[in-house]
């Protein structure tokens, strides 16, 4: 999967990203992460890409036109521009679409993505209206820039293409599968500060660790996240359960 970000700051993006499991996975050919700095588009001798808002009001705008010259740059790049399609853009803002494990499932799927990263107050519209496919929030609070976002998002989405994760099973069965929490895990010692590793555990009875997992993952996400269970697909016998 290669990733184009669009974005002022490449280097947090790079040095962010290209480390532990995201950066051997790039070593390894399994994606890319290709961080284009918008500046480089600036059409001023100063290369400053922001501007006051029409109308007034606080802070700067960046302008359509570097954006626009560094989108067509970074289209040239893409498998789908080479086959006449548009590509699929995301442009990361607190007014978006909330990422979830469902919308990085969905993503993980597309050969490219192109992240578009503002900055100051955001970017002029008419830009935007233009070239973005994709409007994607990382939840209800306002950030300096799209930068760590979009670090966000590459992250959990390159963590399904197949061959990152050293085991694929441990992307498969986590939080947010069927809508649940995942159960708790331990490791050695079986005993740590006095507390024991569950019985259950140990018991080598893999049918009735799967039974104990599959309750704990119930009984986590009725206190944290009651919210997600009402997607879940309990059985009669477990509705049960969480109703005792
Ligand atoms: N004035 C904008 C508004 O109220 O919608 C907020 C601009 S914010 C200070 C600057 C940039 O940070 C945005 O253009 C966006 O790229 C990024 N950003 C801020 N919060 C974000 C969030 N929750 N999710 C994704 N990107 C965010």
């Amino acid at each position: 999967m290669n990733f184009h970000i669009m974005t002022l700051f490449p280097d947090m993006v790079e040095q962010g990203l290209k480390t532990s499991i995201i950066g051997r996975a790039e070593a390894k050919g399994l994606l890319s992460i290709d961080a284009v700095n918008i500046r480089d588009y600036a059409f001023n001798k100063h290369q400053s890409v922001d501007d006051y808002p029409y109308g007034g009001g606080a802070g700067m705008l960046m302008q359509a036109e570097p954006v626009f010259q560094c989108y067509e740059a970074v289209c040239q790049k893409t498998k789908a521009s080479k086959e006449g399609k548009r590509p699929r853009l995301v442009y990361l803002s607190p007014q978006g679409r909330t990422f979830n494990q469902e919308m990085a499932e969905e993503l993980a799927k597309e050969d490219e993505l192109i992240l578009l990263c503002g900055h100051y107050e955001g970017i002029d519209e008419r830009v935007l209206e233009e070239i973005v496919t994709d409007y994607v929030s990382i939840g209800d609070y306002v950030l300096t820039g799209g930068e760590l976002a979009a670090m966000v998002m590459i992250d959990a989405i390159s963590r399904l293409v197949p061959g990152v994760l050293h085991n694929d099973v441990s992307a498969e069965f986590e939080s947010f599968q069927d809508h649940l929490l995942e159960y708790p895990q331990y490791s050695r010692p079986e005993t740590w500060h006095g507390k024991q590793v569950p019985p259950i555990l140990l018991s080598g009875h893999h049918a009735n660790i799967e039974k104990w997992r599959r309750e704990q993952s119930i009984i986590r996400t009725a206190e944290n996240r009651p919210d997600l269970l009402e997607k879940a697909e309990l059985t009669e016998k477990e509705q049960k359960f969480l109703e005792e």
